[in-house]
């Protein structure tokens, strides 16, 4: 792969994954829903949290969805040249900011390299 690939990667991996656990969350909503079918004590509790798992999920597909856009944007400004953003040092890669053991740094999205604020 390429290093711009792996950037494509880093930066939306996260976002894949969120989509996924919605999607489990909406499952694991039917799944209660469908015990409570078959059991009464169950549905007394699946009428209480099932509309939760729906609307946990609903909120975690929408963020998912803008956290996508952001990305997306910043890959396209990146693309452009037009980003304000920090670049990496080695490659010019997006950048993302964490917090580890010596404090903030910055860690590339295509190399892996990090740099110290
Ligand atoms: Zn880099």
């Amino acid at each position: 792969m390429r290093l711009q690939d792996w950037m494509i990667l880093r930066l939306y991996i996260r976002q894949i994954l969120l989509i996924l656990f919605s999607i489990l969350v909406q499952f694991m909503a039917n799944n209660l829903v469908e015990t409570g079918k078959a059991n009464a004590m169950v549905a007394i509790i699946a009428t209480g949290i099932a509309p939760m798992f729906y609307w946990a999920s609903i909120g975690l597909m929408a963020w998912s969805v803008l956290w996508v856009f952001h990305s997306t944007w910043r890959l396209w400004k990146w693309e452009q040249g037009d980003s304000n953003e920090p670049c990496c040092h080695i490659c010019g890669g997006l950048v993302d900011m964490k917090n580890g053991r010596y404090g903030l740094y910055y860690k590339c999205l295509a190399c892996g390299k990090t740099s110290s604020l």
